[in-house]
């Protein structure tokens, strides 16, 4: 282990743009918002963020248009220590967009636009190979095409480098093909989506995590909002309790977990330890608005740890 782990994320990277209006405009009408915000998102890139707040190395593996909005996450990479060299603009397709409408009940609307997210290919990951090969973990979600997720899954397999696969969104998938994955994440909309079970209860998600380690996972963790995370693995299945917050946005909370696993994974910690302190580092993400904007410095995590003593 380095002093400073290093981190790579190839995935996804787009731009939030969100009207707030007083309603959504009828078929053929224009109607005045109230107001709208630009923000940095995409799984990849919120997850790319967490793992350098919380003092990583990071490195992203991602596709951008040639428009301003590319030009924009570039800088926005940059200007978080982000090494974007992997990061590959592309024309003739747009950046990854998601414009979101909400109303003044809070009720949203969003449509995302894939964009050059979906040109991110199995070639751009070998392109990046020497450089992946000297990263601690690897980190992949759902936003880019699949024959790239199951391509990177080997790569890090062959490479011996950890992998962490987080099914964001949920979509149909061979999971056998992703088993080799390291920790296979799912929030609890995901694991019911992907393995059609119920997921309400904590028995409920038990039983999930044992479908999925059938599918030849070694080790799989389900993030369960206010109820913290579990991990199964075939040491068994355990609950790592939450943390007592009070949230004003989960926005980007599996986003923060994930990416701040990662790293304290990396730093050495023992594995149910890195999970508390992913529960920790997730649930202070839900006390402030936003995704990126919302995920604490390590310093702030350090003083909240402290503060709690790690006793939830
Ligand atoms: P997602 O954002 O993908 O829906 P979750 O809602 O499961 O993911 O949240 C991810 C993690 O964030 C949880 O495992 C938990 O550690 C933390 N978290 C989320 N919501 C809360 C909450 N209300 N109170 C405490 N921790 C929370």
């Amino acid at each position: 282990m380095g002093a400073r782990p290093r981190i790579a994320v190839v995935g996804s990277a787009n731009v939030d743009l969100t009207t707030f209006a007083d309603a959504f405009p009828r078929g053929g009408e224009t109607i005045f918002g109230t107001s709208f915000n630009l923000g940095f998102g995409g799984k990849g890139a919120n997850q790319a963020v967490a793992a350098r707040l919380c003092g990583a190395h990071v490195v992203m593996v991602a596709k951008l248009g040639n428009d301003l909005f590319g030009e924009a996450t570039v800088k926005n990479f940059a200007a978080l220590g982000i090494d974007n060299s992997l990061v590959g603009i592309v024309d003739g397709v747009s950046s990854g967009v998601a414009p979101i409408f909400v109303e003044p009940n809070g009720q949203n609307r969003i449509i995302v636009v894939k964009g050059a997210n979906d040109t991110l290919r199995p070639a751009d990951v070998e392109a990046a190979a020497s450089t992946l090969r000297g990263v601690d973990a690897i980190i992949l979600q759902f936003e880019i095409p699949l024959e790239t997720i199951y391509f990177t899954v080997q790569f890090a397999k062959a490479n011996k480098i950890r992998c962490i696969v987080n099914p964001a969104p949920a979509q149909p998938v061979n999971l056998e093909s992703l088993s080799d994955a390291d920790y296979f994440i799912p929030n609890e909309t995901e694991a019911e989506a992907l393995t059609g079970m119920p997921v309400k209860s904590i028995e409920d998600a038990k039983a999930c995590a044992r479908a999925f380690l059938k599918k030849g996972f070694g080790r799989v963790i389900l993030t369960l909002g206010e109820r913290g995370s579990l991990l199964a693995s075939g040491e068994g299945i355990e609950v790592i309790p939450p943390f007592t917050v009070a949230p004003r946005d989960t926005t980007g909370a599996g986003d923060a977990f994930i990416g701040s696993f990662a790293v304290f994974l990396a730093e050495g910690l023992p594995e149910k330890d890195a999970l508390t302190h992913a529960n920790l580092y997730a649930a202070l993400s839900t006390t402030k608005v936003g995704t990126q904007k919302s995920f604490p410095a390590r310093a702030e995590f350090e003083a909240e740890w402290e503060r709690r003593a790690g006793k939830g």
